[in-house]
């Protein structure tokens, strides 16, 4: 990614409410991985044209994204999947604090099988975020489609990972089997022959899939 822009885009943002810059600093502090600020803002001003009633997030970490995107379409309801114990109490909390708890419901467990509970619940969605484990994307996208209304739409984040993607020979060993199953995904979700898909390239990469 190119940090000079992002940087540039980072400091035009207009100025934030004191509760997002709160569970921001909250979030640098304990070294959780939220959002990046301008893909966040990219993400609300989505949720703010599409106004989905129902959105999904595999995801929550401490509740940043979730509080993010209802703040945007405040009459949206959220359920949010976290399979972290104390991340999952952290977000309760954040949730609370800003009494959100009646429209953000957070489901504690792994999302591959809570995906599942849904589907058998016949639920239903207008957005799904992907915001979890990297390597298992493919499954979660999968597992999202029956969970998916035919106008919603599906955002999947950290799709460029790092710029590492588009160049995965400088990748740090660690990270190798992690791009490329991220190169797999993206190919997977390009080749999808019901849904559109752009690849947005700010932040760590956000793509959008929506049925053609
Ligand atoms: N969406 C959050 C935000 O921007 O505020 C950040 C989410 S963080 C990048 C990813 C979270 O997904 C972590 O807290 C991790 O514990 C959780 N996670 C990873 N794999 C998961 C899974 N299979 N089921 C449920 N949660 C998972």
């Amino acid at each position: 990614m190119d940090d000079l822009i992002n940087n540039y885009l980072l400091h035009i943002l207009p100025e934030k409410e004191t509760w997002i810059k709160e569970i921001e600093e909250q979030a640098k502090i304990d070294s959780i991985p939220i959002m990046d600020q301008v893909s966040m803002h990219f993400v609300t001003q989505i949720i703010q044209i599409k106004k989905p009633k129902r959105i999904l997030e595999i995801g929550t970490a401490i509740g940043y994204s979730a509080l993010r995107m209802h703040d945007a379409c405040p009459k949206s309801q959220i359920v949010t999947i976290e399979r972290d114990d104390v991340r999952y109490k952290q977000a309760i909390q954040n949730i609370k604090h800003l009494n959100k708890e009646k429209n953000i419901d957070v489901i504690f467990g792994d999302a591959l099988e809570k995906l599942e509970e849904l589907m058998d619940k016949e639920e239903k969605f207008d957005l799904i975020f992907i915001d979890a484990a990297k390597g298992q994307y493919q499954r979660f996208f999968e597992l999202s489609l029956p969970l998916l209304n035919s106008d919603g739409l599906i955002i999947t984040d950290n799709v460029l990972f790092r710029g590492y993607v588009a160049n995965p020979e400088v990748s740090p060993k660690r990270y190798e089997k992690m791009v490329e199953k991220i190169i797999k995904y993206n190919d997977f979700l390009m080749n999808q022959p019901e849904f559109n898909t752009s690849i947005i390239p700010i932040g760590d990469g956000v793509a959008l899939s929506s049925y053609k």
